[in-house]
Formats: C-alpha cells, sequence, structure tokens
C-alpha cells in the first residue's frame, strides 16, 4: 500500500510551498487508499520552535489535510538514528573521522583549490583503542567508485557520480544524527513507499539513496516537484505577497478552495480548472506533475475562491462573514447572524473573499438610525422625499418579504408613479442603507427584513 508523508521542519508557520507539498502527498495516498503521514523535523534544536510545531498543525488542519497516524517528532528517534549508524559502522558502510573541525576546514580547502571532492584521512584508516575515546564525527562510506542514480517520478531519471558526492557526516561529534540519515531511518521505520518533496532535495534523494542501499533498505520512489515561483517567475518571497498559509485564511480564503488551487500549482488534470475534492483524489497523478516551477497567480486564486464561496452554504459563509465584523470591531447583535444569513444569496455571488463578503453586508449590520452619506440628503426630501414616502406606506401594507414578490411591487410602484426606477433607487438605497451601493433594491429588502426596512425608511423620512 502507499505510503506517503509530509516532513515540514518547524522553523516557521507554514508556507504555501509546504501546504502544496502536504497537499500532493495527501492526494497521492488518500487517492490510492494509502497513508499520509506527518514527521516533524525537528532536529534542529536551535531554530526549531513549538509555535512553529502549532502554527504547521494548524495549517494543516484549516486545510483540511489530516494524517493517518499520531505525528512522528524526528527529534525523539535519536536513539534509533544511532543504532543505525552502529550498524552502518559494523557493516564498513560508515566510518568514524577524529579530524578536528579546523583540520576538516583545511583539508576542504585544499581539496577545493585541487579541484577535487575532499575525502577524510580516516576513510581508509582504522582507529586504535586509544583513538575511540577521542571526540569524533561518524562519516558515511560512500561506495567508489560507481555511480548513483534516482528514477524520479518528476524529474526522471538523474544520476551523480559517486566520487562527486562527499563522505557526509551521519552523526556530528555530540551525536546528534544529521538531516539526511534521520530522514533515511525514518522513511523506512515509518514504511514510507513515496518521498514526494520539493526539488530543492533532489541532491539529497542522490545522498539518501546510498545509504538505503548500504543498509539493505529499498528505497521509497521519488518524486521532486519544482518550487513555487511568484507572478514574476522569480523565486517566491516576501515581496509576492502573502506566504503563509494562515494568512491566506485571514484574507478570507476558504480551505477549499485553497486545495482546490495549490492542487493545479504545479499539476494539472487536462484544463480542468475547478474540481473538488473527490475530483483531486481520483485524478491526482505523478505524471500530471510539470517540470517547470509553478507561478503564483492571485488573480486565479480569486477566481478559484469565488467559485467556491459560490457553492458553500450560507450558515457557514454568515458565521464566517460575522467573525470578520468582529474582528472590525463591530459590536455583536443577537440577530447579527440572521441578518447575515439572509443577505448571503444575494451576495455570495459577487464576493471573491469573506474579506468582500463582510464589505458587502456591513449595510445588514448597521444600526438605527443609519447615517445617510451627505449627497443623497436632497433625494430623502421634497417631491422625491415624497414619492419614497409613498413607496414606504405601500410596503407598510405589503404582506409578502420574499424578494421576487418585493421585486413585483417595486416594478408595479415605478409604473404608477410614472418614472423609471432609476429615479427612486438611489434614494430608497440611501434610506435603506446610508450608502450608495447594495444588492439592487428588492435584495437590500429582502436581506433586511420587513421589520429593519420599514424602520430605515421611517428615519430616513424623518
Ligand atoms: N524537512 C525538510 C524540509 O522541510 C523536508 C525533508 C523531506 O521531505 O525529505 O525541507
Amino acid at each position: 500500500a502507499v505510503v506517503t508523508r509530509f516532513a515540514p521542519s518547524p522553523t516557521g508557520s507554514l508556507h504555501i510551498g509546504g501546504a502544496r507539498t502536504a497537499l500532493f502527498n495527501y492526494l497521492y495516498a488518500k487517492g490510492r487508499n494509502g497513508k499520509f503521514l506527518v514527521r516533524v523535523e525537528d532536529t534542529d534544536r536551535e531554530r526549531s520552535t513549538d509555535e512553529a510545531v502549532k502554527a504547521i498543525f494548524d495549517g494543516l488542519s484549516w486545510l483540511e489535510l489530516f494524517a493517518d497516524e499520531e505525528p512522528v517528532f524526528q527529534y525523539s528517534r535519536a536513539d534509533r538514528h544511532r543504532e543505525v549508524v552502529n550498524e552502518l559502522l559494523e557493516r564498513g558502510g560508515a566510518y568514524r573521522d577524529f579530524t578536528s573541525a579546523e583540520e576538516t576546514g583545511r583539508l576542504r580547502d585544499l581539496a577545493k583549490a585541487e579541484r577535487r571532492t575532499f575525502e577524510s584521512p580516516w576513510r581508509d584508516r582504522a582507529p586504535t583503542v586509544d583513538d575511540l575515546d577521542q571526540p569524533h564525527v561518524v562519516r558515511f562510506r560512500r561506495p567508489l567508485p560507481g555511480n548513483v542514480t534516482v528514477e524520479d517520478e518528476v524529474q526522471g531519471t538523474v544520476s551523480w557520480a559517486n566520487d562527486d558526492l562527499d563522505d557526509l557526516v551521519l552523526l556530528r561529534s555530540d551525536g546528534a544524527p544529521t538531516y539526511n540519515l534521520a530522514v533515511v531511518v525514518d522513511d523506512h521505520d515509518m514504511g514510507v513507499t513515496h518521498v514526494i518533496r520539493g526539488d530543492d532535495h533532489l541532491n539529497n534523494a542522490a545522498r539518501q539513496s546510498l545509504i538505503y542501499d548500504a543498509l539493505g533498505w529499498t528505497r521509497p520512489s521519488f518524486a521532486h516537484i519544482p518550487l513555487i515561483h511568484g507572478p514574476d517567475g522569480a523565486k517566491l518571497s516576501k515581496r509576492h505577497g502573502a506566504q503563509a498559509v494562515h494568512e491566506y485564511a485571514e484574507m478570507g480564503y476558504l480551505p477549499e478552495a485553497m486545495r482546490n488551487y495549490l492542487a493545479r500549482l504545479g499539476w494539472a488534470h487536462g484544463d480542468d480548472e475547478l474540481f473538488n475534492d473527490a475530483q483531486a483524489l481520483e485524478w491526482f497523478d505523478l505524471a500530471g506533475v510539470g517540470k517547470a516551477p509553478a507561478r503564483l497567480d492571485f488573480d486565479k486564486l480569486a477566481h478559484v475562491n469565488a467559485h467556491w464561496i459560490r457553492l458553500a452554504d450560507d450558515d457557514r459563509l454568515a458565521k464566517m462573514t460575522l467573525d470578520v465584523h468582529l474582528a472590525r470591531g463591530h459590536a455583536l447583535r443577537p440577530d447579527d447572524e440572521a441578518r447575515l444569513l439572509r443577505a448571503m444569496p444575494f451576495i455570495k455571488d459577487r464576493a471573491k473573499t469573506v474579506l468582500e463578503l463582510a464589505d458587502q453586508t456591513a449595510f445588514a449590520l448597521k444600526v438605527r438610525p443609519l447615517a445617510i452619506y451627505e449627497k443623497a440628503l436632497p433625494m430623502l426630501t421634497g417631491e422625491s422625499g415624497e414619492r419614497i414616502g409613498r413607496l414606504r406606506d405601500r410596503l407598510k401594507l405589503f404582506a409578502s418579504w420574499d424578494v421576487f414578490a418585493l421585486e413585483a411591487e417595486l416594478k408595479v410602484f415605478a409604473d404608477e408613479e410614472a418614472v423609471g426606477f432609476g429615479k427612486i433607487g438611489p434614494a430608497v438605497r440611501a434610506a435603506l442603507t446610508g450608502d450608495g451601493v447594495s444588492p439592487d433594491i428588492a435584495k437590500t429588502l429582502a436581506a433586511l427584513g420587513r421589520e429593519e426596512s420599514l424602520g430605515r425608511l421611517d428615519d430616513a423620512l424623518q
């Protein structure tokens, strides 16, 4: 069975690049009845923080990418990593290197100047019993000569001359396991069959493959996916705007829209732009992952989000929208959610984000009496004011408050008054919302409800 994993280093929040890696791993495994696992690579004790661990899990749960098992924390497995190094030492696949750090630096510089790969003098030198007490690192003894070839599911066949890779350190002098060792041991022990990650790790795949081989373990399949670039084609960075997943949540993107959009970043299924989770699970494969870096496209993301807002439950959107109003300082009243819920069908077709839903529903949450914009005031007095008064009186007798009935009633009224609705609309809108923009009048009335609408009209015509 397929087992994939997402293996973030907890040094910051979950970025969209990481989120996409997690999503690809999730889709690949779950679409094949496999398991999706999460491993926190917290071996870098200086840079790993609890806040980052929390931020990453928060990001994954927001995206609803849940692991099938408890997460593995890499640092807690250090004893196991050391055990495997001992096994390698016994097999001759690793050796102890007593060269001091300074001397290693010197030998490295020398090798560089002579354009050859650095070799430790201890690669072919047996330590004495006395040596063993001295501080040392443990290095991998790569097979020489030879090549290592990775059949990458995205990059194709990639080969390295072993000679070009140096004997990498497996254990530091304080006994701490290094990244490449820990990844191999953990992936093996977790039963990972497919390693899907950013192509910045392609060179590590060569080193890791050699370690698998030395241990007699089966290598996983590798798929190194191109990184995400900004709209200008440059590597994604701060200046491109939001990078962390939580920022997208705060900007009012829906998790299902993020999943849909991220799935399309670097992977394609024909021309399909909009698809749901079931389709993504069915369609996702590594053959559809391109070799060129995907470009972030905020317009596309907005388009995808608008689609998912249209499909979302009004209830859920009303709750999310209310949260935005509250965060903006709105003081909660008992019927706020009901008002938003009534407004939702009329505005959700036009909003690209939940923030826009909040902008466009602000009129519904206003507290009477409304402040009406200056320019509209003359429309509410004199002849025009009288006309709005007649409309109000008519609406007071109007029992049904359904949007279609209201629309018909407004038409009849305009006909009777023998004016185009353009003459009435702006004044009514100003009275109902205080503003010059809102959904059309019938929708605005329906969203506000009978009592609030009539109350606002009364206030405005005082
Ligand atoms: N912890 C590594 C990173 O965050 C990923 C390692 C891997 O996926 O093998 O870049």
